[in-house]
């Protein structure tokens, strides 16, 4: 116990890494706002995640206005095959990829990204995600498991079934026609192609209003 408090002092000290490229005026949009039919799973506002506990206080997602209305055009898409977007994450505070990092060894820390330079989800502009069968409502399978970290999580794994593959590639082509890209590691991940312009950001959900 004697690491607890130095460490959490440190967390409050640290500040995220200013990017002089990133220009962009933030304009974070509530997901929840876009279209009845998007889905909210916002797995670090509960214990069912990676750490096993809470890390968000408020079960919201947001994205960089862009990036939001580009999703929305996605779900639309998806839609028309009888499937709607569940959303895992969006931006997500510096102080909480910190957390993430400082919480993972260091094998497995090719699935979370390095506060010193900070994340795509930090900029507004990462979306975690997957489907959900329009008429059943049950959330589809996919070849891994949200946040698993092994193979299977990566976009182009052969193996599970042939069903689960078509799915995770009928979502990354609906992302990807939206200016979206899906991450190596993780077909659940996908940038929006603005991030560059976007700083990275350490805003408290609680700051962000339910526009
Ligand atoms: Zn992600």
């Amino acid at each position: 116990m004697d690491m607890v408090l130095p460490l959490a002092l440190l967390a409050l000290l640290a500040q995220p890494p200013a990017d002089p490229r990133a220009t962009a005026q933030p304009d974070l949009v509530d997901l929840a706002t876009l279209d009845a039919a998007i889905r909210l799973d916002i797995r670090y506002a509960t214990a069912n995640n990676f750490l096993g506990r809470p890390v968000y206080s408020e079960a919201r997602a947001f994205l960089q206005r862009p990036a939001a209305e580009a999703l929305l055009r996605a779900h639309r898409r998806l839609k028309t095959k009888g499937y709607g977007i569940v959303v895992f994450d969006g931006y997500r505070p510096w102080s909480v990829t910190k957390l993430f990092w400082d919480a993972t060894p260091e094998d497995r820390k090719r699935f979370v990204a390095d506060p010193a330079k900070g994340s795509r989800h930090n900029r507004g502009c990462a979306v975690d995600l997957s489907l959900y069968d329009l008429r059943t409502g049950r959330t589809v399978e996919m070849p891994s498991k949200y946040d698993e970290m092994t193979e299977r999580a990566h976009p182009g794994y052969r193996g599970g079934s042939r069903r689960a593959r078509r799915l995770r590639d009928l979502l990354r082509r609906a992302m990807e026609r939206e200016g979206f890209t899906v991450y190596e590691y993780e077909w659940w991940h996908f940038d929006y192609k603005d991030w560059p312009r976007y700083p990275i950001l350490d805003i408290p959900f609680s700051a962000i209003p339910r526009n």
